[in-house]
């Protein structure tokens, strides 16, 4: 039997039409979402999810500011900038989008976002709220990792999941939210000598790891949840994730495409936590 398809498309239009009425209480509460991304340089990829960031902005009703600096940019020049928005009431999340050009330290610039505006959930302080359980915004592709889980009835509590990739966007926050969604966690990475033999114990299998197709369905448990977070371009241009797609659908019980899964996801996050960030600056 061919595996459920999982819609990442569908499960981010739903989640956006729930927050329309959200947004319109905000509003006539007088506070607009507001969220400013900074594009450092003219990264042709960078430019595209920029790009897309501003649209569901603007389809949301969120006041949203772009900025884009030259390449040449200083770090304390992006710094002051940063500083700007930080004190800036109307704006709730900042983002600025990686990678930077080398001469910046990208630490130094996710340090300096207030930890309230911090709607990429990278900043230290929210990874320690992550960990230790505390209120906090969450990292977007890890959490619409989750939302497509449990809006699919697929809830990880009691599950055995098998993570891919221990990076810290993607594999780190994806095991801890599972984890404080009560699954049991195993996380692998390039030092695992026998990745397949775990995966194939996952009831739930997420990949993150930047390999285009590298899991067979020799890797996967039938019936188990696969979930990839890849997104590799092939030579003749067109994207793939990490999971052999095709080969894997009729071993999996659930599996997202590649593109349409995971990818929705995180802009849709994004906005979720501008919102979140907004909805706490009420009185
Ligand atoms: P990354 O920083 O390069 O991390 C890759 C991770 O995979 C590392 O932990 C690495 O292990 C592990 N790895 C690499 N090759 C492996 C192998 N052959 N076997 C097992 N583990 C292996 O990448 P990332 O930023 O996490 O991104 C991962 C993928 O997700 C990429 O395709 C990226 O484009 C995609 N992505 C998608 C979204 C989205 O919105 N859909 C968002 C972010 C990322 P070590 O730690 O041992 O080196």
């Amino acid at each position: 039997m061919s595996a459920q398809i999982i819609s990442g498309k569908s499960i981010s239009d739903t989640i956006r039409e729930e927050m329309r009425d959200e947004v319109d209480q905000l509003k006539q509460a007088g506070i607009t979402p507001g969220l400013v991304v900074i594009l450092v340089g003219e990264d042709p990829a960078s430019q595209v999810y920029v790009r897309n960031k501003a649209k569901a902005c603007e389809q949301l009703g969120y006041y949203s500011e772009v900025v884009r600096v030259p390449a040449e940019t200083t770090q304390d020049e992006l710094l002051e900038l940063i500083k700007r928005y930080n004190e800036q009431a109307n704006i709730h999340g900042i983002l600025v989008q990686l990678p930077l050009p080398k001469h910046i330290e990208e630490k130094a610039i996710i340090d300096a976002i207030a930890v309230e505006k911090d709607v990429d959930g990278f900043h230290p302080e929210s990874v320690g709220n992550l960990m230790i359980g505390d209120d906090a915004l969450l990292p977007c592709t890890p959490s619409g990792v989750i939302e497509l889980l449990k809006r699919t009835g697929n809830h990880p509590a009691g599950k055995h999941a098998v993570v891919i990739g221990r990076s810290n966007i993607v594999g780190k926050p994806v095991a801890m939210l599972l984890l404080r969604e009560n699954a049991t966690v195993t996380i692998c990475h390039s030092r695992t000598p026998n990745i397949a033999e775990l995966a194939r114990q996952a009831d739930i299998l997420v990949v993150g790891v930047g390999v285009p197709k590298l899991v067979k369905k020799d890797w996967v448990k039938p019936g188990a949840v696969v979930i990839d977070v890849g997104v590799n371009r092939l030579p003749d241009g067109k994207l793939c994730g990490d999971v052999d797609y095709e080969d894997v659908l009729d071993v999996a019980g659930w599996i997202t495409p590649v593109p349409g899964g995971v990818g929705p996801m995180t802009i849709t996050m994004l906005m979720a936590n501008t919102l979140k960030s907004a909805k706490r600056t009420q009185a």
